[in-house]
């Protein structure tokens, strides 16, 4: 029989799968079973008004068959079949539907590679050749009383010859490709593989998909034996088992599905032994129409902070799987979020394996961030405990994205960030701290500091207390930079405790402060001169109340920061980052009287008080010691 050849393009897509180049061989079961889902949505449309057609709603399904020693994996349905022209034309253009599109993006832009091409337009019946060397087509058409048989071994071209087949549908049968180096196709051999991959991202097809079994089964004959007992015999019968579970839950309503039900899906399709913290479900009409069914899980997994975490959501049109994890459609501020978006608008014809970012997606984004900002902030008023507890798996990744892109999403996630009130001695919204404010408080205080235990010890914290403001202790390396980024919270400013204007002073303090500035100048300097590089600068405290000294900084590098920095591994160039320390001194302490009368009447006293002092500030400040030892011996001088 003579071959027919493939038209030219089609040829050329037909190569690319073969040598597969493509990632995903696993898609071709999904492919083949879409189309025979399609095929038996245009038969049962038409038995709704035509009644020659004889069937039932219920007799609708997908048979799938796998032999091993066969190497052979069959798609069969009841659907409407194809005509010798219509497999002609279908079968013998590669997507059709997304030839024409194929050809003018390729005419567009002169060098979208192969690879490109395949993933933007799902080439549907063609993925078969991945995984098989030689394709069988068995059809026969509604309404026709010839059956035919089309078989293809790839590029060289098929043939079709009239055949036998006792109903209406088709049969997709796939001769497994042998085993090469690197790609396994033996694999896909058994009924398990098979099953999984159904589950997988055929699920929620509107149409049973069944394995047939043949089980004997004991009947009775009708004869009775001596006893006057029925006879019995063995008979074989072929069963069917139902692998998908057809109706996806999001297309569900809301008050159909029970909350078990919902979290023993999230949980078996994500792997969490934990059910989420919390269940959005989105049903838009309008400019784009979905379903969505979100998730806010209440732990991290294990990798989500690693480069091996995958963020997005499953796609589905139809019910159909198009892409497992769409990037396009959750902004990054969310990326824990795991869900479904399901979407009888997305292309499923030209583009199943690689969406195109299209406008679409963007309105379904916008869409969703505010949905999940307002479930968050729900949970933040109404269970503040469960949301702590997603705080603890994810708060880290809304700060990293409040610094992100130049605080783009800044103002979005600042109403969800919370931070340990030293008055509360717990986690609080920056929306509560601002309320309580009372009315001459200028600044929202806060300090960044490694524990909770360190931020309570520290010298500069008193003041504030004293003045009974609250003051936000800051303990993840990261809250620094997110305070820089946000400025302010609704108009109000952000201040470290350790700067040196907290604006309490008066006018008066301040020129007091000044004052005594000037007239300890050569005392200072001299302090400055005997600790050489150590600091930039040393000053009479403006803050200081019991505690001698302490150390803070000058310029855009905090003290913290340089703890920050000082810790990253790999990063030489990051351990050199520097704060420019500044030693300030509490002028009403014994600590500093002895000071003075040492720089009047014994200089050399005054010099190892001042690097004294110094290591007391930089130990306060929880940095290390540089010369613990020297420092010692000067302690142990005094006594
Ligand atoms: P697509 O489904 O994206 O249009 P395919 O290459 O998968 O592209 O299939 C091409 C065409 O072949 C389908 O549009 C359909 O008309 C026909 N076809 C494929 N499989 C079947 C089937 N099982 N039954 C009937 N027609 C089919």
């Amino acid at each position: 029989m003579a071959k027919k050849q493939f038209k030219t393009e089609s040829k050329r897509i037909l190569d690319l799968m073969i040598n597969s180049i493509y990632t995903h061989p696993e898609i071709f079961l999904r492919e083949i079973i879409s189309n025979a889902s399609d095929a038996i949505d245009k038969l049962c449309y038409l038995s709704l008004t035509d009644d020659k057609v004889g069937m039932q709603r219920s007799d609708f399904k997908i048979k799938l068959g796998v032999s091993e020693e066969d190497r052979i994996i069959s798609v069969s349905d009841n659907g409407i079949g194809m005509t010798k022209e219509e497999l002609e034309n279908n079968l013998g253009v590669i997507a059709k539907s997304g030839s024409l599109k194929f050809k003018n993006e390729m005419e567009k832009s002169g060098e979208a590679s192969d690879l490109d091409i395949i993933g933007q337009f799902g080439v549907g019946f063609y993925s078969a050749f991945m995984v098989a060397d030689r394709v069988t087509v068995i059809t026969k058409a509604y309404g026709s009383d010839t059956a035919y048989k089309w078989e293809s071994e790839g590029v060289d071209g098929y043939t079709i010859e009239e055949w036998h087949r006792d109903g209406v549908g088709t049969d997709v049968i796939m001769h497994i490709k042998q085993d090469v180096e690197d790609s396994e196709y033996t694999r896909f051999l058994n009924e398990m593989s098979i099953g999984q991959l159904v589950k997988k991202y055929s699920d929620f097809i509107r149409w049973p998909i069944v394995f047939e079994e043949t089980i004997m089964e004991e009947v009775e004959t009708g004869a009775l034996d001596e006893q006057g007992n029925p006879i019995k015999k063995q008979v074989p019968k072929v069963v069917e088992e139902v692998i998908n579970s057809m109706v996806p839950i999001w297309q569900r309503s809301k008050d159909e599905v029970s909350k078990e039900e919902s979290d023993e899906f999230y949980q078996n399709i994500y792997y969490d032994y934990e059910p989420p913290v919390s269940t959005i479900r989105i049903s838009a009409e309008g400019q784009v129409s979905y379903k969505a069914m979100l998730f806010i899980p209440g732990r991290a997994p294990a990798n989500f902070f690693s480069d091996l975490f995958e963020p997005g959501l499953q796609l589905y049109c139809n019910g159909v799987m198009i892409m497992e994890r769409c990037k396009d459609v959750i902004p990054d501020c969310f990326r824990f979020v795991r869900g479904v978006v399901d979407s009888p608008d997305f292309p499923l014809n030209i583009s199943r394996e690689t969406l195109q970012s299209g406008r679409q997606l963007k309105i379904i984004q916008n869409n969703i961030e505010k949905k999940v900002k307002n479930e968050l902030r729900r949970m933040m008023d109404e269970e503040p405990e469960t949301y702590e507890k997603f705080y603890n798996a994810f708060g880290v990744q809304l700060k990293y994205s409040v610094c992100a892109n130049y605080g783009e999403k800044k103002d979005l996630l600042s109403d969800l960030l919370i931070f340990y009130s030293n008055k509360e001695k717990k986690l609080i919204p920056l929306r509560a701290y601002k309320e309580k404010m009372p009315e001459e408080q200028k600044f929202i205080y806060y300090v960044c500091t490694d524990s909770i235990a360190h931020a309570e010890s520290l010298p500069q914290a008193e003041q504030i207390r004293d003045k009974g403001y609250e003051i936000l202790y800051m303990t993840d390396d990261v809250d620094e930079f997110v305070i820089r980024r946000l400025e302010n919270y609704e108009g109000v400013k952000f201040c470290n405790i350790t700067n040196d204007d907290l604006g309490l002073e008066t006018d008066e303090e301040k020129s007091a402060a000044e004052k005594k500035q000037e007239e300890n100048k050569e005392l200072l300097d001299f302090v400055k001169e005997t600790l050489g590089e150590s600091v930039v600068d040393v000053r009479i405290s403006r803050k200081l109340k019991s505690h001698p000294v302490y150390l803070t900084s000058d310029g855009d590098v905090s003290i913290e920061m340089e703890k920050y920095f000082m810790v990253m591994k790999n990063n030489e160039m990051a351990k050199t980052i520097k704060a420019q320390r500044v030693l300030e001194l509490n002028s009403e302490h014994h600590a500093f009287k002895a000071l003075q009368e040492a720089f009047a009447s014994d200089k050399e006293k005054a010099t190892k008080l001042s690097k004294i002092l110094l290591a007391q500030a930089v130990l306060i400040a929880g940095l290390p010691l540089e010369n613990a030892a020297e420092y010692s011996e000067l302690v142990c001088e005094l006594f």
